[in-house]
C-alpha cells in the first residue's frame, strides 16, 4: 500500500489516474501521517468495528482504520477516486468502496445493513466544507444512528455545533446538534497538513448519541420550531412563532409562560431543554384541540 498521505505519492497517484483535486468537492487532502494517527486513535477501534467512513478521498484515513481492524463502509462521489480507491483496496476485503453522493444516503438502513447491533457503528469523516450542514441535519434526521461519530469540519462549523446560547454562533444547527448528542472539540488542525490547502484551520469533534426525551411527534414541532423561529433571530419569540402557527399571540405568550419563558425572550437565549419543553407544550395544546 503507497503513503496515500505523502504529497509526492498523492501527486504521482492523481497524475497516473488523471485526476486534479476538484474544489467544488471540498477536495484537501491529509498529508501528515501524525494528525491521521492523532485521528484515528481518538476514534479508539477495536477489532471488527463497524465503521462508515465519508469521502475517503484518497484513502488517508481508511488505511489506518482498516489497520487498527474496522470493518468499512467508505462513500465517495467522485468516481475518479472511486476508482483509485478500488484498486489501492483491491486485496482488502474488510473495506467496501461505494460511489455515493452522501447527502442521498438513507443512514438508518445503511447503519443496519453494517449488522452489528442497532447503533453499533461508527461515523468518521474529514468532511467536505461545502455540505456540513445539509450532511448533519441528515443524520439528525435519521436519529444520529451511531455509537460514535468523529468528523473534522471547518473550525467554524465545529464551534457552531457545540455553540451555547448566547453564543453569537448559537443556531438552528447547535440546537438540533445538541438535542440529538453530546460533543466536544477534540483538537485543532491546522491549514498546513491539506493539500491543496484550504484558506481556514479545522477542528475534529466526537459526538455520542444522547437519550432523547420527546417522541417522534414532539420531534417533528420541535424541528419545526427550532429551525422557523432561528430563520427570523432578531424577533422575539411570539413574533417568531406568530408565522409558524396559527395561534393568536396572547395565546403564544400563555403557552410561552408555561415553559417557563418572557414573552420578550429571543431564540438565542434558549437552551435545548427550553425548546423541547416548548415543543412538547404546544404538542400538547393542539393534541387536546
Ligand atoms: N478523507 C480524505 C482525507 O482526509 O484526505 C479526503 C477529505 S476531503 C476534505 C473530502 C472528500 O469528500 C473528497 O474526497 C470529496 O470528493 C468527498 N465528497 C465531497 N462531497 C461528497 C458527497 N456529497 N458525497 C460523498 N463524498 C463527497
Amino acid at each position: 500500500m503507497p503513503d496515500v498521505t505523502s504529497p509526492r505519492v498523492l501527486n504521482n497517484l492523481f497524475e497516473a489516474y488523471g485526476l486534479q483535486p476538484r474544489r467544488q468537492l471540498g477536495q484537501n487532502f491529509l498529508i501528515d501521517a501524525n494528525i491521521v494517527r492523532k485521528i484515528v486513535s481518538a476514534a479508539e477501534i477495536q477489532r471488527d468495528d463497524r465503521v462508515i467512513e465519508v469521502g475517503p478521498g484518497a484513502g488517508a484515513l481508511t488505511v489506518s482504520l482498516a489497520h487498527a481492524g474496522a470493518k468499512l463502509i467508505v462513500l465517495e462521489i467522485d468516481r475518479g477516486l472511486v476508482k483509485l480507491l478500488k484498486n489501492l483496496f483491491e486485496a482488502w476485503p474488510q473495506v467496501v468502496i461505494k460511489e455515493q453522493d452522501v447527502l442521498q444516503v438513507d443512514w438508518i438502513t445503511l447503519a443496519g445493513n453494517l449488522g452489528a447491533e442497532k447503533g453499533a457503528v461508527k461515523l468518521i469523516s474529514n468532511l467536505p466544507y461545502n455540505i456540513s450542514g445539509p450532511f448533519m441535519y441528515n443524520l439528525f434526521r435519521a436519529g444520529f444512528p451511531f455509537s460514535t461519530a468523529l468528523l473534522m469540519f471547518q473550525k467554524e462549523v465545529a464551534r457552531r455545533l457545540v455553540a451555547k446560547p448566547g453564543d453569537h454562533d448559537y443556531g438552528a444547527l447547535s440546537v438540533l446538534s445538541q438535542y440529538y448528542c453530546r460533543g466536544n472539540i477534540l483538537f485543532d488542525v491546522s491549514k498546513n497538513v491539506f493539500w491543496p490547502r484550504p484558506r481556514v484551520d479545522s477542528a475534529v469533534l466526537k459526538l455520542k448519541p444522547r437519550r432523547r426525551d420527546l417522541s417522534e411527534s414532539e420531534e417533528q414541532l420541535f424541528w419545526e420550531i427550532v429551525q422557523g423561529v432561528f430563520q427570523q433571530r432578531r424577533k422575539t419569540l411570539p413574533n417568531g412563532m406568530a408565522r409558524l402557527f396559527d395561534l393568536s399571540r396572547s395565546r403564544l405568550v400563555e403557552l410561552l409562560e408555561e415553559v417557563p419563558l418572557s414573552p420578550t425572550a429571543r431564540p438565542e437565549e434558549l437552551s435545548v431543554i427550553q425548546f423541547a419543553k416548548l415543543s412538547r407544550i404546544i404538542y400538547n395544546y393542539f393534541d387536546k384541540q
